[in-house]
């Protein structure tokens, strides 16, 4: 168990990944669950090229590393990932774990029961996804708006995994189970510094964020440009709030920007015009500096909390 991060080109450091986005997709794909690294054929050149428009846009913002929670049923797609990495110099984190509950169902069939599934996150994370020797960096999972048998079984197979590689854990979260999460993963063994309760931003309420915080966990503020009924202000604001309480050292910003999207939305455009991963350097910043945030404040969540997540 070292502490080195795994990056789709290799270990890094912790030290050396500087400004961190925690939550961005590079290439989103539905219906492709259990059918990992699909090549893009002649599609690949256009959206390799989409994805190093993004890339340069946000090193531009200083950022030095992204973590992309991209499962298997989204369309992870791990060639993808390197080439952007190796021909932009980004660092990006890819992910074992599941995004829904269906695909753990199937998963779990297919490959004979939950300690097969929690096997080939272990797998994934100390060996490599598939035949790409790309070893997984994070173990992202999902619960509903309530959390049923299968979800806990699923908390149960990612906490082994984490437990034995001493991968830190990104969730998504409906509604406002971060505390239920986090309990079931400690009780399974899981340290709450090891977790990021993902999308707590979809709540306004303090108490909610205050409980997950003060447990020792990481919150994630990761869809910041994600403004359909919930303008950036609000998310500034609760962020200060949080700042003010002490909690400086547990926040972890970012956008759940998804850079080439087969079949969704174009970012940036119409109704997502906010909704890039230089949203926060661009609008979000200002907003917390005219609210009294220091600029040593927004690097520690840039960048010492990520490194302090992953070390
Ligand atoms: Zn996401």
């Amino acid at each position: 168990m070292d502490t080195a991060v795994n990056t789709v080109t290799g270990p890094v450091s912790p030290d050396a990944l500087g400004r961190t986005l925690m939550h961005e997709h590079v290439f989103v794909e539905y219906g492709t669950a259990l059918r990992d690294c699909r090549p893009l054929g002649a599609a690949h050149e256009q959206i390799l090229a989409t994805c190093l428009g993004v890339a340069a846009r946000i090193k531009a913002c200083g950022v030095a590393t992204v973590v992309d929670p991209t499962t298997t049923d989204l369309g992870r797609n791990v060639p993808l990932l390197k080439h952007v990495s190796e021909k932009s110099g980004l660092n990006i984190v890819c992910c074992t774990g599941i995004y829904s509950t269906s695909t753990y169902q199937a998963l779990r069939l297919r490959l004979g029961g939950a300690d097969a599934v929690a096997d080939l996150f272990i797998r994934e994370l100390s060996e490599g996804i598939g035949d790409s020797g790309v070893r997984a960096g994070i173990i992202k999972l999902v619960t509903g708006h309530e959390i049923d048998e299968d979800d806990h079984e699923l908390l149960c197979a990612c906490a082994r995994a984490s437990v034995a590689t001493g991968a830190p854990i990104i969730t998504h979260t409906e509604g406002m189970l971060g505390p239920d999460q986090q309990r079931i993963l400690h009780e399974q063994g899981v340290p709450p510094e090891k977790i990021i309760v993902g999308h707590s931003c979809i709540s306004t309420s303090f108490g909610y964020h205050r409980q997950i915080v003060a447990a020792g966990s990481y919150i994630g503020f990761d869809r910041f440009g994600m403004e359909g009924g919930m303008p950036d202000e609000v998310r500034a604001a609760s962020l200060k709030k949080l700042i003010d309480a002490g909690f400086l050292d547990r926040l972890i910003v970012s956008h759940d920007s998804v850079w080439y999207w087969v079949n969704g939305p174009k970012i940036g455009s119409g109704p997502y015009k906010n909704w890039k991963p230089t949203n926060f350097f661009e609008r979000v910043i200002p907003m917390l500096q005219y609210d009294g945030v220091s600029e040593a404040q927004i690097e520690a969540m840039l960048t010492g909390n990520p490194r302090r997540y992953f070390s």
